[in-house]
């Protein structure tokens, strides 16, 4: 996947320690954790690796690799199990990053001891009922608390939150004012967080996605306006497009596999013409798909502003997971869409890429924008 761009040896050596990760413990369970959710233990076991402390700098305790590795990582857990390379993505990319950006010491100091050991999992609230695509609309408000300087009451909804099953400590995007929003450290362990149950999803099923209410529940002032806390956003997009190069990699390695294998008419699928053109077409756009998510995670690393390339990798990668998964499931025949075939699951998961951080409609509106101002 990295042409063009040089690994840190520690870097290789993490990705490896990924991939390992992924073919001995991720991949054999994916079916058993689509039933319900993850293990307990999942985020101690992927804080024990380092995956939830990849882009956090070294100074305050993470690995500090490039976007280029976070994008690796992205796309390789997605060959183990998409849900999987859905949370680690969003909890670095939203969560340990909202604390390098926006908290204060004595915030780090507080919670990035049990964030890094895997004790207090994240999670980020964004969405709510009335505001999704228009995120600028967040009805949640944030009150001062009178004599508790940097806390705040939230009062709102929140839905779609992913891994907010598991989440110990969740970032609250609020208002609070009719301009301003900014976000807010909320431990879930309080009376003020009502929990409104789990939302379940057609595809990244163990995934623990959430929804809850706030009612005075008490909120610390991480400062930074809306618009650098959405900010994190690009580099996030990078992790989705990743995850989504990850699905279509190992939906056509499974289609691939399959087209030779089944007979029909005496010979095998992968002989017969509309066949190739599936197969050909897809490795186009695989390898399109790579280099987009590539290139923005490139750029992200040499400082460069990535607002148009992260929308290009995002939705580029996201509508190729989507054509990659149909086309395969197709050469499955009936059987794509039986449960004992894994094409179907991918599939299903490869929807979240069209819609999280941002549908395809809204990377077309970003993009555009780029280009016309
Ligand atoms: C599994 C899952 C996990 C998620 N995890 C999180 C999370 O951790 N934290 C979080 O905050 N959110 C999360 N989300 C929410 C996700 O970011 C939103 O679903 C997404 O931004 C779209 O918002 P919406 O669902 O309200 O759709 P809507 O905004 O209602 O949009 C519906 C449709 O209209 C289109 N549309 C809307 N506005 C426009 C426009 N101006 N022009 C053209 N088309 C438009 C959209 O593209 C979409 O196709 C998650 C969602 C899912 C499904």
């Amino acid at each position: 996947m990295t042409p063009f761009v040089n690994l840190s040896e520690e870097e290789q050596q993490f990705l490896c320690d990924v991939r390992k990760f992924v073919d001995e413990y991720v991949f054999p369970q994916t079916r058993e954790w689509e039933k319900d959710t993850f293990p307990a233990d999942i985020w101690k076991r992927c804080a024990a690796l380092g995956l939830t402390s990849v882009v956090l700098p070294k100074e305050y305790g993470g690995r500090g690799y490039s976007c280029v590795t976070y994008a690796e990582m992205c796309r390789i857990l997605a060959h183990g199990d998409p849900a999987l390379a859905m949370n680690v993505a969003a909890v670095n990319a939203l969560c340990v990053a909202h604390f390098e950006k926006f908290a204060n010491d004595e915030q780090r100091a507080k919670y990035l001891p049990s964030i890094l050991n895997g004790d207090c999992p994240l999670a980020w609230g964004l969405t709510e009922p009335l505001a999704g695509s228009d995120a600028r609309y967040v009805q949640t408000k944030a009150t001062p608390i009178p004599d508790r300087p940097g806390y705040f009451h939230l009062n709102g909804e929140k839905m779609f939150t992913t891994n907010g099953g598991f989440a110990g400590l969740i970032i609250v995007i609020a208002r609070l004012d009719e301009e301003n929003l900014s976000a807010f450290l909320v431990e879930k362990d309080q009376p003020g967080v009502i929990d409104k149950g789990r939302i379940e999803t057609v595809g990244v099923k163990a995934s623990y996605t959430w929804r809850f209410e706030m009612k005075d529940a008490i909120g610390w002032h991480t400062p930074g306006s809306f618009e650098d806390v959405i900010s994190l956003l690009y580099r996030g997009r990078v992790g989705i497009g990743a995850m989504a190069l990850g699905i279509a990699e190992k939906a056509f390695e499974l289609g691939k596999a399959y087209s030779k294998e089944r007979v029909q008419f005496g010979r095998p699928l992968a002989k017969m013409q509309s066949v190739q053109n599936m197969i050909a077409d897809s490795s186009m756009e695989i390898e399109a798909a790579r280099l987009l998510v590539l290139k923005a995670a490139a750029m992200y690393d040499r400082g460069e502003p990535i607002v148009k390339e992260a929308s290009h990798a995002k939705l580029f990668a996201s509508e190729t997971a989507r054509n990659v998964t149909n086309r395969m499931l197709q050469i499955f025949g009936g059987r794509g869409m039986m449960p004992e075939y894994l094409i179907e699951k991918l599939w299903r998961d490869a929807k979240l890429t069209e819609i999280g951080e941002g549908a395809s409609e809204i990377q077309r509106l970003i993009i555009a924008k780029q280009e016309l101002s």
